[in-house]
């Protein structure tokens, strides 16, 4: 006969994770299917210095913190992507390669992705020089001059990351003031990044690997080439949803999954939680989500309000 248990929770990042915590600690029969490692987009970022409890603290460390924490409470299946979901009656089957699992609540903490800017050259360059990613990429690029594109928090915090790795960094913004929070910017200024406001990006060019950047000045209304060896692309997130959506559950304006203030999306018996639900995006926020999702799961298989 088929097992089919009280919950499957989709993405092992900070939501996904807390979600797994707090629904077993509630005594419900849970599951935690990843992807890949776990630790979602939070693991790639170089440093934090805003979750509480640790005044600095690298995103990975954080993660496998996390991921350690919640294996003490249930199982978390990584390397294992969700392909599709299908609900017969009261159930949901989610296929993940040539698993099957099955459950009667379902928790989306799909994340988000790196949005693209869309220019030619960077997907071309993709690992010859453009990346998503300081973390993992940043150390290739000691001593070299590279650009990141994106004047939010993200952006602020790769160029120190690899400032800090020993690039010459210049962050590039399309407009004249950044996003990011002003204590990022401060760190700019006296960790020495260079600034190039009021630039678009155009293309990334080079010849096998990255040689520079095409813009276009919004001030001298001119094209410019300046030269890079890395363009670090930090432009915002696209959030994962095509899951969600394929069971009806609802998005708002932005993009991102619609819930209430218990985490409940517009379908029965599916809840999202962290940066697929869009707000603040942050570590805090995904673990607070996730903590709200499975105790509404909780509650809702437990003690059904419309039964
Ligand atoms: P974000 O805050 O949306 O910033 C994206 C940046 O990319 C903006 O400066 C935006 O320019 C620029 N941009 C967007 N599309 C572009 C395009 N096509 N061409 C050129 N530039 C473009 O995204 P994020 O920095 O990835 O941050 C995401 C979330 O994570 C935010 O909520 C952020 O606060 C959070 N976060 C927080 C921290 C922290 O607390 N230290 C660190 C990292 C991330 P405009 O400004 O002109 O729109």
């Amino acid at each position: 006969m088929e097992y089919v248990r009280d919950l499957i929770i989709i993405g092992g990042g900070p939501a996904g994770f807390t979600a797994g915590i707090y629904a077993a600690r509630a005594g419900l029969d849970a599951i935690v299917i990843e992807e890949g490692f776990g630790g979602g987009q939070a693991a790639t970022s170089p440093w934090m210095e805003n979750y509480p409890g640790f005044e600095g603290i690298g995103g990975m460390d954080l993660m496998m913190k996390m991921k350690a924490h919640a294996e003490k409470n249930l199982q978390v299946e990584t390397g294992s992507r969700v392909e599709y979901i299908r609900k017969e009656g009261d159930v949901f089957h989610v296929n993940a390669g040539a698993r099957g699992y099955s459950a009667h609540a379902i928790i989306f903490a799909t994340g988000a992705g790196y949005k693209k800017l869309g220019v030619p050259g960077e997907a071309k360059f993709l690992g010859s020089g453009v990346s998503y990613c300081a973390t993992c990429d940043g150390m290739f690029f000691r001593g070299k001059r590279v650009a990141v594109i994106g004047g939010g928090n993200s952006g602020a915090t790769e160029a120190l990351h690899l400032k800090h790795v020993g690039a010459d960094v210049t962050l590039v913004h399309r407009r004249d003031t950044l996003r990011a929070e002003k204590i990022l910017q401060d760190q700019l200024i006296s960790e020495g990044v260079k600034l190039l406001l009021n630039m678009d990006t155009k293309e990334i060019i080079g010849e096998g690997a990255v040689t520079g950047i095409k813009f276009f000045n919004r001030v001298s209304k001119q094209e410019e080439t300046h030269e890079f060896a890395g363009v670090f692309i930090s432009v915002g997130v696209e959030p994962n949803t095509a899951l969600a959506t394929s069971l009806g559950a609802e998005l708002d304006s932005e993009g991102f999954i619609k819930t209430d203030r218990q985490m409940r999306t517009s379908q029965r018996m599916i809840y999202a939680a962290g940066d697929v639900t869009g707000g603040l995006r942050q570590v805090i926020t995904a673990c607070a989500g996730g903590a709200v999702a499975a105790m509404s799961a909780y509650e809702d298989v437990r003690t059904p309000y419309w039964a």
